[in-house]
């Protein structure tokens, strides 16, 4: 990759999202990942506060603001490398999305084996199905509050546990450096994340309180 400002000519280096001499904002190179755009190395453990410093650093160089009165390409440039700053800050803070974006990186993907409940949580999804099929059908009434009560239960339950999953995925990341958990073993964490977070939103909607700031996608 050319590794030259194309405003100034000065050595860039690669993956650089600013000229270290005229400050202009470079195109991002093709198929550079997340990792990158940030400056990271490319390892599923990510130091936290070293990713707040150089996202923090990366918008401030690339911000749109700062290229106001710049020529129509180079705002263009500046939007672009925002736009994937922020994408790269969101997916690379998230343990979970992380996870999921290393999936990709190595070429496969949560859903591939099919919609398959994982066997660990297999006859709880199950079960709070039918909970939730009955909590529907029962309406008012004391079944329906000793129901309601029921699913509140489990909801409480299942919120302790995703976030045990969470922390489980963090811890496993730190292990061999970050780089050592096997694509599998991965694959199988996220996807009980995934179906506890889609039981949950089940959950939500059916007691009819709406439906917040939980990922349903697979
Ligand atoms: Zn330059």
């Amino acid at each position: 990759m050319a590794a030259n400002c194309w405003k100034c000519s000065a050595p860039a280096g690669p993956c650089s999202l600013v000229c270290p001499r005229c400050e202009a904002v470079q195109p991002l190179t093709p198929g550079a990942d997340l990792f990158a755009v940030l400056g990271l190395p490319r390892r599923l453990s990510v130091d936290g506060a070293e990713l707040e410093r150089r996202y923090l650093a990366a918008s401030r160089a690339v911000h749109p603001d700062r290229h106001q009165t710049a020529t129509p390409r180079e705002r263009e440039l500046s939007l672009a490398a925002s736009a994937a700053v922020n994408r790269a800050y969101r997916t690379l803070k998230d343990p979970v999305a992380r996870g999921r974006y290393w999936l990709e990186l190595n070429g496969t993907r949560l859903g591939d084996e099919g919609p398959r409940v994982p066997p660990e949580i297999a006859a709880e999804v199950f079960e709070t199905q039918e909970k939730l099929a009955e909590l529907r059908s029962a309406g008012n009434g004391p079944e329906g509050d000793a129901l309601r009560r029921e699913v509140e239960a489990l909801r409480g339950a299942f919120a302790r546990r995703l976030d045990a999953l969470r922390d489980g995925l963090v811890a496993c990341y730190a292990t061999a450096n970050g780089a050592g958990v096997p694509l599998d073993e991965l694959r199988r964490r996220l996807s009980e994340i995934a179906y506890l977070r889609t039981l949950l939103g089940d959950i939500e909607d059916t007691m009819g309180e709406g439906f917040r700031g939980t990922d349903r996608r697979h």
